[in-house]
């Protein structure tokens, strides 16, 4: 695929970096321009030339572009997730998904635009006067996204930022140009004006020179908490710079003792090894009953052994590769870092790394909570889990929250006064019960705590973000 960058409604062709199938690294999926410094300020002057005419476009007008990008979208699912599939190594049934759930935020923005309150009236201390509030767009957002869902997670913060009037440059991960791309020509399709999306590529460099950009009003960033950190600290000096971070995290399912047995080990298997544990919300952490850890430690070993890790694009497949290589030598560190740790492996991969792909097979080790141990503590992203047992219900909860991060968790119980504990104890985002630690639902905040994200939630959500309220007081006297 010849790759390409768009910026003030112009493309631009070049070939400076390669993107690589993760299942088989001698396929290149695309050839894309990395942004020259020049190119970025350029995609931002071209976001700030386009606000005026956009924000004064009428809201449900700029709802019904996204109805038409809907309309494309339902058009080329299949091939979105085939090309997401070779691009991520994501197996191509959730690719599909996840081709629909940013179909859901597109669905959702353009519903929105007729029935969402952006402002609302409010009372006055002075008869003769009428208050109002009414909800601003901020100018230019900038939004830098991860890999792992390169389709649905720019949708989630271009969706309600554009909506709301502000005009978007969109730096995607380097690992899938194709697929952002992808997107961005459907935008175009769309009819969305020339400078409302710009799209450039590249590395991080790419991505510190945009959220370095002072004329950027607002950065949606999801990724790691390292990077998300740097653009906090790159933002700091920017007046009245808006930082909506979601970042990564520590999640985990906690089995009580009156689980459902089958379930729980079903909703630690998909917690742990959906996307081979390459999702934010991934669990690496089975906090179990201590008695059932003996059982509950055989059946997941067993079911996780039986786990194929194969060729995306085979549906039948459970999951695939990891993204690149520099994740399958992260995840094999984090390996030896536990064995250093002293934990007892219950299973190790089969075998040396793939040497074609990135195929990594699960490891699974059982160990007591310890506040020394890095590796239950650190995010790995990928397919490693502990199994840690517990006493009571405070134990289990203390041992959740004794992470710096804050994002997903599952209990599995038949108890709503556990459930209510759980809910209320622990430190986190999004909260499951009696399902695996993952998933997302567009009208529904989707955001952490601690070092998982900085109190603007993404998907819906967001609008608080991407803009801000004012207050107007009319005398009608
Ligand atoms: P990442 O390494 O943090 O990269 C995220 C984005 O930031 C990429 O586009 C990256 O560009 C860019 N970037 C890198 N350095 C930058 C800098 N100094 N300034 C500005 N931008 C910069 O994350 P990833 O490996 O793609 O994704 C995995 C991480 O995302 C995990 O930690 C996961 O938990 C997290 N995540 C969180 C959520 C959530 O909702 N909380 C959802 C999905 C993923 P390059 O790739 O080109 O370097």
């Amino acid at each position: 695929m010849p790759g390409r960058s768009f910026i003030g409604g112009d493309w631009h062709a070049r070939e400076d970096f390669t993107s690589l199938n993760p299942a088989n690294l001698s396929e290149v999926v695309g050839t894309f321009p990395a942004a020259t410094p020049a190119e970025v300020s350029a995609a931002v002057e071209a976001a700030r030339a386009a606000f005026p005419g956009w924000r004064r476009t009428s809201r449900i007008l700029r709802a019904e572009a996204f109805d038409r990008l809907a309309q494309l979208i339902k058009r080329d699912t299949d091939a979105l997730a085939t090309l997401m599939a070779r691009e991520c190594g994501k197996n191509v049934t959730e690719c599909r998904a996840e081709v629909v759930e940013g179909l859901h935020m597109v669905q959702y923005v353009f519903g929105t635009g007729r029935t969402g309150v952006y402002g609302e009236v409010v009372a006055s201390e002075i008869a003769e006067k009428d208050a109002f509030t009414r909800r601003k767009p901020w100018g230019v957002v900038a939004v830098v996204t991860p890999w792992n869902f390169p389709f649905a997670v720019p949708l989630w913060m271009l969706g309600p930022s554009l909506l709301e009037g502000n005009t978007c440059v969109f730096k995607p991960s380097e690992e899938t140009p194709a697929i952002a791309l992808k997107l961005v020509e459907l935008f175009a399709e769309a009819g969305f004006p020339a400078g409302t999306v710009n799209l450039i590529h590249g590395r991080g460099d790419v991505g510190e020179a945009l959220v370095k950009n002072p004329a950027v009003n607002v950065v949606c960033f999801t990724g790691s908490y390292a990077v998300g950190e740097r653009i906090q600290q790159a933002s700091a000096t920017i007046p009245n710079r808006i930082v909506a971070a979601e970042m990564g995290g520590k999640n985990a399912v906690i089995v009580c003792d009156d689980a459902r047995f089958d379930l729980a080990v079903n909703a630690g298997i998909l917690s742990a090894f959906k996307t081979t544990g390459q999702r934010c919300v991934s669990a690496s952490r089975i906090i179990v009953h201590e008695s059932l850890v003996e059982r509950y430690a055989k059946a997941f070993v067993d079911t996780a052994k039986r786990l194929q890790f194969g060729d995306p694009l085979d549906a039948k497949n459970f999951a695939g590769p990891l993204v690149n290589r520099k994740g399958v030598e992260k995840v094999l560190n984090y390996n030896a870092l536990a064995k250093s740790e002293g934990v007892e492996v219950l299973l190790a991969p089969n075998g040396p790394p793939d040497a074609k792909g990135c195929f990594l097979t699960p490891f699974v080790y059982r160990t007591e909570a310890k506040p020394s141990l890095r590796v239950t503590h650190e995010e790995v992203f990928g397919p490693h889990v502990a199994l840690i047992p517990f006493k009571t219900d405070e134990q289990a909860a203390a041992i959740y929250n004794d992470t710096e991060y804050g994002l997903s968790m599952a209990v599995i119980t038949e108890s709503y006064r556990r459930m209510r504990f759980f809910r209320d104890e622990c430190e986190y985002g999004m909260g499951y019960v009696n399902l695996p630690s993952i998933g997302a639902e567009v009208h529904l905040p989707f955001g952490g705590v601690k070092k998982s994200g900085n109190g603007h939630p993404s998907a819906a959500a967001l609008v608080e973000a991407v803009t801000h309220k004012t207050a107007w007081t009319v005398n009608h006297g």
